[in-house]
């Protein structure tokens, strides 16, 4: 029996290689840590997370590096990248982990050219930045689907404006804000937590703000913690409450960062997740994620009884309007795409600022002050939008398509997606 001597021969030979190439990951992954802290001091929205050795920030902030030294650099941990590449054999923990490197460096080298002032077509900065690009969709289905609303919604005035008004009747009062989101953050999160093992420490605080493009914001400041911000510039409808909750808290941003910090940072290792760079293809798992992770929390008729008993009560509405606001908002949800093809016009240059929040109004259903920061918010962040919608759209189809309708097992996929370093064209296999 020979073989048994020959197989610990290639054990032995093969353990030392594979610590080599973690070796060598690991390295490239600083590399890129560095790199991407590097790009923050020209880039303030860049940096959204970082937990990772302060000194490495305070490296960043000292040298500030040019971005013709960045970008050097950049290239020679891609092209060290494409000479690591691991066997397809590999564990697809290992394969995952290169690509998402290779994307990232991707996306860091595209965003770095607009710095530099480059300038991309509203798809091809998508395709750079998240790895994905948005179906495109005409003025007249978005009409045709307003339509269904004309007869939901009869009165004077444009269909903006009788939406505008109907949903008026579901606003949260100011002072009875934060009981609402604190009802809503509660169900999210033991709804969350019965499939989803967290950190015992993680914790998170909200704060109300003013003065933002956003509607909320997860701030994840490393050790499980989060600081969850809520923009009150507009009116906040009731159905925002489980909406923001879930999307920033659980099982969204606050949850997907604590399990990368968890499972890829401390437990193995890869440091590469103690940064999170927005203008990158990991963005649209993370909206993608937080916006399904709603729907995941609370399927349609959990989610209207949880509004009955909790939500509407806690913010002095009457529950009976319930049914009534969810299907006219069922119609609403059908033209989240208007807010894509507005971004994509106006950033490919054929329509202005103007035009867009009209474009907005017109076919988006907005009302002028939601259009104005919608127009604030593309400004800010140009093709970004598309990981809300499209994003979500895509995660969905992935759990539908891993998990197929099992409840529990869709949590499971789900939760393995917020556990792994997936990007966008992972997704469709
Ligand atoms: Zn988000």
């Amino acid at each position: 029996m020979k073989w048994p001597h020959a197989l610990a021969v290639c054990l032995v030979a093969l353990i030392p290689l594979q610590a080599a190439e973690t070796d060598s990951m690991n390295a490239l992954a600083e590399r890129y840590v560095k790199l991407v802290l590097a790009l923050g001091q020209h880039d303030a929205d860049y940096v959204d997370a970082y937990y990772g050795p302060a000194e490495w920030q305070t490296e960043a902030a000292a040298s500030k590096r040019t971005l013709a030294d960045i970008d050097r650099d950049a290239a020679a941990v891609q092209s060290a990248l494409a000479g690591a590449a691991p066997a397809r054999s590999s564990e697809e923990m290992i394969r995952l982990r290169h690509e998402y490197l290779t994307k990232q460096l991707l996306a860091l080298r595209a965003r770095l050219s607009m710095l530099q002032g480059k300038r991309y077509t509203f798809d091809d900065e998508s395709k750079a930045l998240y790895d994905a690009v948005a179906p495109t969709h005409s003025e007249v289905e978005f009409e045709t689907i307003s339509k269904d609303l004309e007869s939901r919604l009869p009165g004077d005035g444009t269909l903006s404006d009788r939406l505008e008004r109907f949903r008026s009747r579901f606003i949260i009062p100011k002072d009875r804000l934060d009981a609402t989101f604190t009802a809503a953050i509660q169900g999210c999160r033991s709804r969350t937590l019965a499939h989803i093992s967290l950190p015992p420490e993680e914790s998170f605080v909200v704060e109300y703000v003013t003065n933002k493009s956003w509607a909320g914001y997860n701030w994840y400041k490393g050790k499980y913690h989060s600081v969850i911000q809520v923009n009150t510039d507009l009116p906040i409808y009731v159905d925002r409450a489980i909406d923001l909750a879930c999307h920033e808290g659980y099982p969204g941003h606050h949850v997907y960062n604590a399990l990368l910090e968890k499972i890829m940072m401390r437990d193995r290792g890869w440091v590469e997740f103690s940064v999170y760079p927005l203008r990158s293809p990991q963005s649209l798992i993370a909206e993608g994620s937080a916006n399904y992770g709603i729907e995941i929390a609370f399927p349609r008729p959990e989610r209207l009884a949880f509004e009955r008993q909790a939500i509407f009560p806690a913010a002095g509405l009457d529950p009976a309007g319930v049914d009534d606001y969810y299907s006219v908002l069922a119609l609403v949800d059908r033209l989240s795409y208007a807010g894509n093809e507005a971004a994509r016009r106006y950033m490919n240059g054929t329509i202005t600022a103007t035009q867009a929040a009209e474009w907005l109004e017109r076919f988006g259903l907005y009302s002028p002050a939601r259009a104005q920061q919608r127009v604030r918010f593309i400004d800010q962040y140009g093709s970004y939008v598309i990981n809300y919608n499209l994003g979500k759209d895509m995660v969905a189809k992935y759990v539908d398509s891993e998990a197929g309708a099992d409840p529990a097992r869709r949590w499971e996929v789900f939760t393995q997606l917020l556990s792994s370093p997936r990007l966008p064209s992972g997704l469709a296999r």
